[in-house]
């Protein structure tokens, strides 16, 4: 395969993101493409890839949007924990991203930035070093003062916070809305989508395709696209490939609508909150699980929810505890939802994003921070098998690699 530089696969994505923007899709080849996983990674490359000509099937187990990309935080960042620079710059065209999805589809996204800081002067000595290093990167972000905060945020409570980091060009979105959005823009351009179909097996026929096996009937596709999520077995099941994942668990707690509290993503220790434009507050625990043998026992299938309602609510008032040391308006908010998230995390922290040495037809989509980066994967994932380009931006992430070397996401 032809190598393509970065800036060349953005450019093409540009391109076709304006052509898409005033006319429907012009199926370009008749080659069937699959994508198996109806989050916001699959919505967002099956909406790309109809984009560019292609045709697609989404195949979903479930509903849509029912696992990570219901059970996330939704921040959209480029912060200093994405690292290393390549990384960086990867979620800052993840950004950029969002902004072509909101002007092309009319996804809302909460612009406005992020203001984070820790407890301990050690740590805050850390982040102002990590800030310095992120304008160097490019991002506009800076550590203010007590007074720029409450200009900022009037209704937050800063009391003991010295300084704390501002990322203005962070944003978040409501994940389950942009996924409907953007299945609902690949249906309207052409593509078919299919729920509560879940993919059991991959077979070969003679045609050189793949034969999907699924509880809707075969489908025999030229290529497939794994955006599975943090199912540890998927991978190796459908494209015969073991990506080493540590899936961690987060709760998440949104709120009934309240009136306008935060405008902007508070990241304070223990907990992460932002509002929704329909007035939700999203509240992000930041301890894991406790490393109990009981514990594990009880997560080891992943459950998306609390065995029991009791221990759901005790959970969502222990982390609106934490929340409303920081937000105290929001004490008399009532929870809508609890749900355990998990986190698809590739063994080194890193997305895994290409096709699988074992099967040539299985392209492989797994990563954390989907959110910040769905656009772009969606775009240039789109690029490379639309066009059979390789697209340099990726080849950090590539399946074959190895995952030992643990980086920060
Ligand atoms: C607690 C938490 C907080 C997070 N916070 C952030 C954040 O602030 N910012 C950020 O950018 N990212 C964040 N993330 C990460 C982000 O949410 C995920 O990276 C993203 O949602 C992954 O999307 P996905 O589509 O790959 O996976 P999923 O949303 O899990 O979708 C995978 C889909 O595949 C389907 N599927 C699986 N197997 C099959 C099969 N065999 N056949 C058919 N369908 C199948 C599943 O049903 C599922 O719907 C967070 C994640 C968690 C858990």
């Amino acid at each position: 395969m032809a190598g393509t530089d970065r800036r060349t696969v953005l450019k093409l994505a540009a391109a076709s993101a304006a052509l898409a923007a005033c006319s429907p899709a012009v199926r370009v080849s008749e080659k069937h493409v699959a994508v198996i996983g109806g989050g916001i990674i699959g919505a967002s490359i099956a909406y790309h890839l109809t984009k560019a000509g292609m045709k697609v099937t989404l195949l979903e187990r479930g509903k849509l949007a029912e696992r990570a990309s219901r059970g996330t935080f939704a921040w959209i960042n480029a912060t200093w924990a994405k690292q290393p620079r390549a990384y960086h710059a990867f979620n800052q065209d993840g950004l950029l991203g969002w902004h072509r999805l909101q002007s092309d589809l009319g996804i809302p996204v909460r612009w406005g930035g992020s203001l984070e800081w820790f407890e301990t002067d050690t740590r805050q000595a850390r982040l102002a070093e990590q800030i310095a290093e992120q304008v160097e990167w490019g991002e506009p972000a800076e550590m203010i003062e007590p007074e720029a905060l409450r200009e900022l945020e009037g209704k937050v409570d800063f009391t003991g916070v010295e300084q704390a980091a501002y990322s203005p060009n962070d944003g978040a979105v409501d994940p389950v809305l942009a996924t409907e959005m953007l299945v609902a823009a690949a249906i309207e351009l052409g593509a078919t989508v299919q729920e509560n179909c879940s993919v059991e097996r991959v077979t070969p026929n003679a045609n050189g395709q793949s034969v999907l096996q699924t509880q809707c009937g075969d489908l025999a596709v030229d290529k497939f696209v794994l955006a599975t999520g943090a199912d540890p077995e998927a991978t190796a099941r459908l494209a015969g490939l073991d990506i080493p994942q540590r899936s961690t668990p987060g709760v998440i707690v949104v709120t009934t609508p309240q009136p306008r509290l935060i405008n902007r993503i508070i990241v304070a220790p223990g907990v992460h909150i932002h509002q929704r434009d329909d007035g939700r507050i999203v509240l992000g625990e930041q301890d894991g699980a406790p490393d109990t043998a009981a514990h594990m026992e009880r997560l080891r299938d992943r459950p998306n929810r609390f065995p029991e309602q009791v221990f759901a609510d005790q959970h969502a008032m222990r982390i609106l505890s934490i929340a409303e040391q920081y937000v105290p308006g929001m004490l008399d908010a009532d929870v809508e939802d609890v749900f355990i998230g998990w986190r698809p995390l590739p063994l080194d922290g890193h997305p895994v994003l290409g096709t699988s040495p074992a099967n040539p037809t299985a392209y492989l989509a797994i990563m954390h921070s989907g959110v910040s980066l769905a656009p772009i994967v969606g775009e240039v994932v789109a690029q490379e098998i639309s066009m059979g380009v390789a697209a340099e931006v990726l080849a950090p992430y590539r399946p074959g690699r190895d995952f030992a070397e643990v980086r920060r996401y």
